[in-house]
């Protein structure tokens, strides 16, 4: 490994591309096609790998130097990291529930050997006494993180304070896989015996939702079944029973895992000294603290609430078209009066771009555009098992080298992770590991007769997706495991895929790929211009409903469990942050699987809405792939992982921190437009 020492950052990143050696690419990940018992040898290995590495730190003779201590620490986060991310990804997609199970185990087993560590005073006494005065900025940086790290486990605590965190960590992890089981395997459906209740839907909907022999037509919680009656059912009595069923999701199961899990969370944050799991969680974010998420969940709302209730009103007024007296609308309602007026008002039918956006087509358009933004090429690795006949595997070269591979798991299976994410594989570190990553998404399945037309929002949510997996990528040539990719401040690593989701506005670039799949004409710049001012429509009303979700996130865990009700909790904060009622009967929080994963930091994704707006605005709107930004975003922004702090980042990128102006047009954009 060579090290070198440059300490303008910028440089250091581009002199990589000529310092980078062509490394062999391991087998693909399923190449083996491991029995469940081929797959738990592979987690075992890792997990044994780690230990020894573990071992070599404590018993190094002699001065600690970052040959002996940091290497090997970094080691064993790499597998520790390899063993979760695997038993992580075959719990989300592996289609045996048995083996589900067998993973789910795994992910506990191997998350007790990370909160071992984590708690390891003689690894946390070594890595301190490391002399780091020579080192490069990105090894100093990461040591200084991995110290905090270790304080906020609690590391630095007596031995029986040690053992009770441990227990604490390994039954949250229990607790965490509960929840995020019980949403996979809560599907739920709902009956529909008048063929007239799904008048609205489109004609493929109709045509892959047809009655059984009993003349019942099934419609589930699954988002390919859910998401167009939702936008586009007449029937509001059909909605609302979809609507209260997706929201039923894992309940009450969930509701006592929560609880459970809200208790085992608040335990931690005590033991540590804080007042909060909140703020315990904060102290290693961008954030900083409790307080300043309770600040900025404010300041949102004081942005949006002027521009969401002028778009509360225009949605009144159209529901009052079919019901007078109206005075409120429901949650379940907001999707389908907003269609309703983007077609009255900007005179756009979401269902005329669909045509053009057939998911073949859409998935090599989103590859071009990224290459030609990312200056990466892609190529596929034929005839590569994986764990469904429908995965594919690709890989990303820079001038010529490969740097990186990605699976892509884009359609829906029964037990399949219900939404969209993008997961690790495995951290890349320069010179040594390529890394590796999948998408998990559920978009329509193409069959012979059907293309798989996919709703702007599906386009959306694949580019955003593709924001993460090039984050990783890009990010995985940085020294250390421990500073790879997304391993960087969590409240940061929403904003690249933010960005790139605003790819879709752009006529130039949908016109490269989005075309009817049955003419092959090219979508009309001016039906571009339309869906982008139709879909600004909404959008204060997003922001007030996702800074409802950050508040409920941020309300349950700011307190003693004891003081909270989660259904009062999640009623109240909907209604005083969105214009909207929720109905009677539902409890999201239970199907709310960031209240696992995220817990108190929701309000990453619109933290990072604010840096993702702020970010796009660099780009130059006629032409967003002209210019240096593009290569200087790769180079400023994904390409130094977490090897410097993500607020720095934002800076080098920006010249200054984020402000919330971007926002603020991106919110009013539709009335903005409407005036010109
Ligand atoms: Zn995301």
């Amino acid at each position: 490994m060579r090290i070198i020492k440059l300490c303008v950052f910028g440089l250091m990143t581009t002199s990589l591309a000529t310092l980078a050696v062509a490394l062999d690419l391991p087998p693909p990940i399923w190449s083996t096609q491991p029995d469940v018992n081929g797959f738990e040898k592979i987690e075992n290995q890792r997990l044994d790998a780690a230990q020894r590495s573990i071992d070599k730190i404590v018993a190094a003779k002699g001065p600690r130097t970052i040959d002996n201590t940091l290497r090997n620490y970094d080691d064993a986060v790499w597998q520790i990291n390899a063993a979760l991310y695997f038993s992580a990804l075959m719990e989300a997609v592996h289609p045996d529930a048995a083996f589900r199970d067998r993973a789910t185990a795994m992910t506990r087993k191997a998350s007790a050997v990370q909160t071992a560590l984590a708690l390891n005073r003689s690894v946390y006494q070594a890595l301190a006494a490391v002399p780091l005065a020579q080192a490069e900025p990105a090894t100093q940086y990461y040591m200084r993180r991995q110290l905090l790290e270790f304080r906020l486990a609690g590391v630095d605590k007596d031995d029986a304070t040690r053992a009770r965190l441990k227990t604490l960590n390994d039954e949250l992890t229990e607790e965490q896989s509960a929840f995020d089981r019980n949403i996979n395997d809560g599907e739920k459906s709902v009956e529909v015996r008048e063929a007239s209740e799904l008048a609205g839907l489109p004609q493929d909907y109709l045509d892959n939702h047809k009655a059984d022999k009993d003349g019942v037509i099934h419609i589930t919680t699954s988002y390919p079944d859910y998401v167009p009656v939702m936008n586009f059912a007449v029937s509001g009595a059909l909605r609302r029973r979809l609507f209260v069923a997706f929201n039923t999701r894992a309940f009450p199961q969930n509701r006592d895992v929560l609880m459970k899990m809200l208790r085992t969370r608040y335990d931690i944050a005590s033991i540590l000294g804080y007042q909060s799991w909140a703020d315990y969680n904060a102290a290693d974010k961008m954030i900083g603290s409790g307080a300043k998420i309770g600040e900025f969940i404010q300041v949102v709302d004081s942005a949006v609430r002027p521009g969401a209730e002028r778009e509360f009103q225009m949605l009144l007024a159209e529901k009052k078209k079919t019901d007078a007296k109206a005075t409120a609308i429901g949650l379940e309602e907001r999707s389908y009066y907003q269609e309703q007026v983007r077609r009255s008002s900007f005179n756009f039918d979401s269902q005329s771009v669909r045509p053009y956006f057939p998911y073949e087509r859409v998935r090599q358009g989103i590859l071009d555009t990224a290459a030609t933004l990312f200056h990466v090429t892609f190529r596929q690795e034929k005839g590569v098992p994986a764990w469904d006949p429908s995965v594919e595997t690709w890989q990303v070269l820079d001038a010529d080298k490969v740097i990186g591979r990605f699976y892509l798991d884009m359609h829906p299976r029964a037990g399949k992770f219900s939404h969209a994410e993008m997961v690790p594989v495995l951290d890349g570190v320069r010179g040594k590991r390529l890394p590796e990553a999948a998408l998990l998404c559920n978009f329509p399945q193409p069959t012979a007769q059907d293309p798989g037309l996919m709703e702007y929002g599906d386009v959306q949510v694949f580019f955003h997706e593709f924001g993460h997996l090039m984050h990783m990528i890009l990010g995985g040539r940085q020294p250390w495991a421990g500073i790879s990719g997304i391993s960087m401040e969590f409240d940061f690593v929403e904003a690249p895929s933010q960005m790139l989701e605003e790819w879709i506005q752009s006529p130039q670039v949908l016109a490269s790929f989005a075309r009817d799949y049955r003419s092959g004409a090219p979508i009309p710049a001016e039906l571009v211009l339309r869906m982008n001012r139709a879909s600004a429509f909404g959008r204060a009303n997003w922001v007030a409903q996702q800074n409802g979700y950050s508040a409920i996130s941020y309300d349950i865990y700011d307190t003693k469990p004891e003081g909270v009700d989660l259904d009062v909790t999640a009623d109240r904060d909907m209604r005083k942050y969105t214009p909207f009622t929720p109905p009677e009967g539902t409890h999201m929080y239970a199907s709310f699987g960031h209240l696992s994963g995220y817990s108190s930091a929701y309000y990453t994704y619109l933290w990072d809405k604010v840096i993702a707006e702020d970010f796009f605005g660099q780009f130059d709107s006629k032409n967003l792939l002209a210019g240096d930004t593009p290569l200087r975003y790769r180079r400023t922004v994904l390409e130094p992982g977490g090897s410097v702090s993500a607020n720095d980042l934002v800076k080098n990128f920006l010249g200054r921190p984020q402000s919330t102006e971007a926002l603020k047009r991106w919110v009013g954009a539709e009335f903005d437009t409407a005036t010109r």
